[in-house]
C-alpha cells in the first residue's frame, strides 16, 4: 500500500483509517447506511483522508473550493457537515437514510473495497 500511496498521492494508511473509523461509527450513530455500491463509499472516505492529510480537516471531498484553507477554517464543510448534521443531508452519499433508494444494509467498509477503490484512481 506505501507504494500505491506515493506514486499515485493517494491518502495515508494513518488518515484512511482514522475516516474509515469515522465512517462506519457515525453511521451507527446517525442511523444512516452506506450506499449500495461500496464504490462511492470508498471514494468519499478515500477523499476525506486525502483533505485530512492536506489540509488537517476532513474538508467535504464532493465539492469545489477557492481556497480550501479558508473553507476549513469556516468550518460548515468539514465532516460531517452542517447539512448532515442538522437535516441527514450527505451529498456525497457517504450516510444515507433508510428510505434512500441508493442506501445498503451496511454501516461498515472492507479493508478491500476501499484499496479496490484507490488502486483506480
Ligand atoms: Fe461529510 Fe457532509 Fe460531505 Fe457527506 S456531504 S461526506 S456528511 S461533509
Amino acid at each position: 500500500m506505501t507504494q500505491v500511496t506515493e506514486n499515485k498521492k493517494l491518502s495515508t494508511e494513518k488518515s484512511l483509517m482514522a475516516m474509515k473509523k469515522f465512517a462506519e461509527k457515525y453511521a451507527k450513530n446517525t442511523d444512516t447506511y452506506f450506499c449500495v455500491y461500496p464504490s462511492v463509499t470508498a471514494v468519499v472516505i478515500e477523499g476525506l483522508a486525502k483533505h485530512k492529510d492536506e489540509l488537517g480537516a476532513p474538508l467535504c471531498p464532493c465539492r469545489h473550493y477557492e481556497d480550501k484553507e479558508a473553507e476549513v477554517k469556516a468550518t460548515y464543510w468539514n465532516c460531517p457537515c452542517v447539512p448532515m448534521r442538522e437535516r441527514k443531508e450527505c451529498h456525497c452519499m457517504l450516510f444515507l437514510t433508510p428510505g434512500n433508494d441508493f442506501a445498503g444494509e451496511k454501516q461498515e467498509i472492507s479493508l478491500a473495497d476501499l484499496e479496490s477503490a484507490r488502486a483506480n484512481m
